[in-house]
């Protein structure tokens, strides 16, 4: 497959909307690079009594509406671009949803899977270690990403506060609920997401009821599948992937089932019922919604033609080339872009960062109710924008979140 640099896919997106709102030399300048990059190293000592060097990043991408606020993740192919992209569409996330954040990303190059928990944990306490001066409540607040999780974010808590002799629970969020995370946090980035494919689904006349498909079943693709049937009353879930293949059956597959089966056998693949397929096909299966839930540039112009879904909700951070969102657009695909479908997970990461302040916290029905106010909104303001600017949603979510954070370097006098 071609290969793609995510930045310059985002440094694209972010030209196109800024032509759109004639924006100046500087600040396209300024919005088209990160404002602060940390690159380091840190050791680990392993279980067979080695110690290796891991390269690591934190990337803290805009913060004139916020404190930077993005996830960490620990993925082998991480690089410096791939993290600079991730921190800047954080950035857009935040503003499209109108959350008081900036955007940040950090990353460390490893394969946690050949990690052992111990290991895991030395190596979530070594990189808060090189980096707890960089981050704080005020500043920049980590979250999980792909192969983190709450368990990381407390281990990373615990190393920041024994560091700093203080309580800080704010300054990570999905954290445990049991030391200061929130309700309603796990599922939030497939809820959010699942709310803009309801609110798609009312204004394009799509039957949510009808066939969807998931790529990507960790923790946002096990919960949309859940979540989908849950707040859409219905629909009928025929294909599912994981990093070790991908399945279909077209009388479609109980999700509860599914998701107990993943958790145990650690992928989706020989559910019974199934039959494999391959990933290029599963993404071009004929169903309504398209969930792409796993990692960059899986739609590109190689396989875009061949999508026949209605609604693509990106769960995912940029599974979707420029060239593909051309191609989608002109075959009249609805694609709900990442900076929107995505944003329920920082979306309660900032309710959460909001009761740790307070050392109050709410029940999980207001949680969601915050939540779903909160997408709702900014689903309507993306879709007013396509109308408007006669764009296609991405360039249209890309337009609202640049023009926020445009607007508040020039109050800040930046530019
Ligand atoms: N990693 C998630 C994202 O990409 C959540 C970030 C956060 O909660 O800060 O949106």
């Amino acid at each position: 497959m071609e290969s793609y640099n995510s930045f310059k896919v985002a440094q694209q997106q972010i030209l196109e909307a800024a032509k759109i709102l004639n924006l100046d030399e500087a600040t396209i300048e300024l919005l088209s690079w990160p404002q602060k990059e940390i690159k380091f190293t840190f050791p680990v000592k392993l279980d067979n009594g080695k110690v290796k060097i891991f390269h690591a990043y934190r990337i803290q991408y805009n913060t004139a509406r916020g404190p930077a606020k993005g996830g960490i993740r620990f993925h082998p192919d991480e690089t410096v671009d791939t993290i600079r992209a991730l921190a800047g569409w954080m950035t857009w996330k935040t503003a499209v949803v109108d959350l008081p954040l900036g955007g940040g990303k950090g990353g460390v190059v490893c394969n946690p899977k050949l990690l052992s928990e111990r290991e895991l944990e030395n190596l979530s306490r070594g990189y808060i270690r090189a980096i707890a001066q960089f981050i704080g409540v005020d500043t920049d607040i980590p979250a999980p990403d792909v192969y983190t999780n709450p368990q990381t974010m407390a281990w990373m808590m615990d190393e920041y506060e024994t560091i700093l002799h203080a309580h800080q629970p704010g300054v990570f969020t999905d954290k445990p609920q049991q030391i200061g995370g929130t309700e309603g946090r796990r599922d939030a980035t497939a809820r959010g997401g699942v709310i803009t494919v309801r609110e798609a689904c009312k204004i394009l006349d799509v039957d949510p009821a009808g066939k969807f498909a998931i790529q990507g079943f960790g923790n946002a693709g096990q919960r949309a599948a859940l979540l989908h049937h849950e707040l859409l009353g219905a629909g009928k879930l025929i294909a599912v992937s994981d990093s070790r293949g991908a399945i279909y059956n077209p009388d479609g597959f109980d999700s509860t089932e599914l998701v107990q089966y993943k958790l145990k056998t650690g992928s989706v693949l020989n559910f019974h019922g199934s039959k494999p397929i391959s990933h290029e096909s599963l993404l071009e299966l004929d169903v309504n919604i398209l969930y792409p839930a796993a990692l960059e540039n899986a739609i590109s112009s190689a396989n875009a033609n061949n999508i026949k879904a209605k609604i693509v909700c990106e769960l995912a951070n940029g599974p979707t080339t420029p060239e593909a969102d051309l191609i989608l657009s002109k075959k009249g695909i609805h694609v709900i872009p990442d900076i929107l479908a995505s944003a329920g997970g920082v979306t309660v990461s900032y309710f959460e960062m909001v009761q740790d302040k307070y050392s109050y916290f709410w029940d999980e029905d207001v949680v969601h109710k915050r939540l779903d106010q909160k997408l709702t909104k900014a689903y309507h303001r993306v879709y007013e924008a396509v109308k408007e600017k006669n764009v296609h949603p991405r360039l249209a979510a890309m337009v609202v979140g640049v023009a926020r954070v445009a607007e508040a370097c020039k109050l800040r006098g930046w530019v």
